[in-house]
């Protein structure tokens, strides 16, 4: 609580932001009540469910229904009714009104209590945000209030068995039924969601492909399609017809319902034009693969808090810092058990000020009342969006992996419960578009795509901070550094899209690496800033100078221990696409 506080108003000013949407009635004092009740929620209603909801998992009964982990129905009842669903839902229906960044630390919250029991609901915020924007005015009115409320929950049907990152190969079908709406025919494949026992009804919002559908991702459409479609009087009923087949057996998440659905001829009604459905979906896309960053970041902060638990508690082995006579000393001593502890606390906080900030943005992309600002912030976040995707959920691989090995053994068994996250995080790395599609998406889509507009973007930012900050002698450890590496990346930028202009494998073989340079750069950025916010309360003499020393010294960590990466990052950009591309594919292994 005390780091998100400080993120937010400390960092990045939420209260400053939210004036300049014109909501000066959110202060200070409404957003820390919002947090104290979310955390005291998230620890006692959410949390007690994840161990059991791991170890028990989700069952398909013969008739199709799910039947969710102990406790999870209910907790989501609750979380209904105490209006955590329609936090940030539009006013309009029914919802607080909330500018959606508030979303962002209660679904960290949430999603490091439960990840899985939290999934369920996650996808509806991102269906709110796309009905609103695509569907026509009938069906805004006919389903945004249930889902805006929590009373009905949405899933997002796009993989099938041959199509996974290349849904242009999606066989789905809809045909028109002569009554304004649609057929739906086709097999969906790993549906988070698809069917679980928390609600009366499920909105789907599945993508296939009309009859007259040019070929591949072109011709793609969205539907809606409910499990039961509503009574005149809103309720659900009459059952389409759409149904579960079968639930995932997975390494991790065992509480989420991950389903196979059959569309049987289901009725749905198109979202958007016709053959516009991927244009749409990425509004719901877009937003999922933020609120996954998300989930990579709280699996990492729950895991370091009972990593830096174990490691105070545990004992082995003698160390320079212990005191006891006799005994074993606390690992946590250890240096490295400190390099692992401090690794993953480098790389969390820092990333919860990129992700807290790409929230910021996506509330500006929507809500700002200055069109111009509007779209600046529209970039900003997409160039942001695969970086916190795919750089801050491959970082929770590395930070869940650490918390099991600060465990020893006692982390590769059940009984401590680190184990959990480690197969939790797993996921955040592959879908909503597998990391190295991100990579592919920012490289290629944003950058080159955009001709270096969204780069010179997000460089300009950068470069404007270590301009303001370059003359404070307390910062000469951050900044010329955070300056010389925007420099290099810059350069590497330019260097790429030079050679991909002769060569397409170019932007392929760079891009992960150019993902992973450009999440180091924006955390040192990141760690500059709270660099800059810990130097000036130190100096004003700020109650709980421990905490703004912390920051100082994990800052510098991070600029000696880990940011070294990025010149990895920069030499391995610089080998170009020969090193991957020459090995003929008969050669991997024999
Ligand atoms: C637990 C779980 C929940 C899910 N929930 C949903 C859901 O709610 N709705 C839904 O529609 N889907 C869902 N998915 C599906 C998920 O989004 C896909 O698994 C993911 O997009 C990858 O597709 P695929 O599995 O077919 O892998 P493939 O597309 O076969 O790709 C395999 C690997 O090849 C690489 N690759 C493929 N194409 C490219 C490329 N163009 N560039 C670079 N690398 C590439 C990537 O490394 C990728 O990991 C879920 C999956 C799981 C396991």
């Amino acid at each position: 609580m005390r780091d998100i506080r400080f993120v937010l108003h400390e960092v990045l000013h939420d209260e400053a932001h939210y004036r300049d949407l014109g909501r000066a009635d959110i202060g200070q004092e409404l957003i820390d009540s919002v947090l104290e009740q979310c955390a005291r929620f998230t620890e006692e209603v959410i949390a007690p469910t994840n161990e059991p909801g791991d170890r028990v998992g989700v069952r398909r009964e013969a008739d199709g229904s799910v039947v969710t982990p102990p406790g999870f129905a209910a907790a989501y009842q609750r979380y209904v009714e105490d209006g955590w669903a329609a936090l940030c839902g539009p006013a309009e229906y029914g919802g607080q009104g909330l500018p959606e960044s508030f979303g962002v630390p209660a679904a960290e919250m949430m999603a490091a209590a439960n990840m899985a029991w939290k999934l369920y609901s996650g996808l509806s915020d991102s269906a709110v945000l796309l009905l609103r924007q695509h569907a026509a005015g009938d069906l805004r009115r006919q389903y945004l209030p249930q889902l805006v409320s929590g009373e009905w929950l949405a899933s997002m049907c796009l993989t099938e068995a041959h199509a996974g990152t290349d849904l242009g190969l999606m066989r789905t079908r809809a045909e028109p039924d002569g009554a304004g709406s649609y057929r739906i025919t086709g097999t969906k494949i790993f549906i988070t969601g698809g069917e679980s026992d928390f609600a009366p009804n499920i909105v789907h919002l599945v993508l296939a492909k009309l009859p007259d559908a040019p070929a591949g991702s072109r011709g793609i459409s969205l539907f809606l399609v409910p499990k039961f479609l509503p009574a005149a009087d809103g309720s659900p009923g009459e059952r389409n017809a759409v149904g579960c087949t079968g639930v995932e057996h997975k390494l991790g998440i065992h509480g989420s319902a991950t389903c196979v659905m059959n569309f049987d001829g289901a009725r749905g009604w198109l979202v958007g034009g016709p053959h516009e459905g991927l244009r749409c979906m990425f509004t719901m896309m877009n937003h999922a693969r933020l609120w996954v960053g998300v989930q990579g970041l709280a699996q990492s902060e729950a895991a370091l808090q009972v990593a830096t638990a174990y490691a105070r508690e545990r004992r082995q082995g003698r160390t320079t810092s212990g005191n006891d006579q006799g005994g074993a000393d606390p690992i946590i001593g250890h240096p490295d058990v400190r390099r692992m502890l401090l690794t993953q606390k480098a790389l969390i906080e820092g990333s919860r000020v990129l992700v807290y900030l790409a929230g910021l943005q996506l509330d500006k992309s929507i809500h700002h009342p200055d069109p111009a600002e509007r779209e600046r912030a529209s970039g900003l976040l997409s160039v942001l969006t695969p970086i916190v995707k795919a750089f801050v959920t491959d970082r929770s691989l590395e930070c869940t992996s650490h918390a099991v090995q600060i465990h020893g053994g006692h982390g590769y068994v059940r009984e401590t419960g680190v184990e959990q996250y480690f197969r939790d995080a797993r996921i955040t790395a592959i879908y909503e578009g597998a990391n190295g599609v991100q990579a592919m998406d920012l490289l290629g889509r944003k950058v080159l795509g955009s001709g270096g507009v969204l780069a010179r973007q997000l460089g300009g930012l950068i470069g404007s901070f270590c301009e303001h900050h370059a003359r404070y002698d307390e910062l000469v450890g951050f900044v010329p550094r955070l300056a010389g590496l925007l420099k290099e990346w810059s350069e590497a930028t330019e260097a790429i899209a030079g050679r991909a202009a002769r060569d397409p494998d170019e932007v392929g073989a760079a891009a992960m690496d150019y993902l992973m340079l450009t999440g180091y750069l924006c955390l040192a950025w990141c760690w500059a800033k709270v660099a800059a916010v810990s130097v000036a309360a130190l100096h004003n003499g700020a109650a709980e100078a421990d905490f703004y020393r912390a920051k100082l010294t994990t800052a510098r960590f991070f600029y000696a221990r880990l940011l070294p990466r990025a010149e990895a990052h920069l030499d391995a950009l610089a080998a170009g696409a020969a090193t991957l591309m020459e090995l003929p594919a008969d050669q991997f292994a024999s």
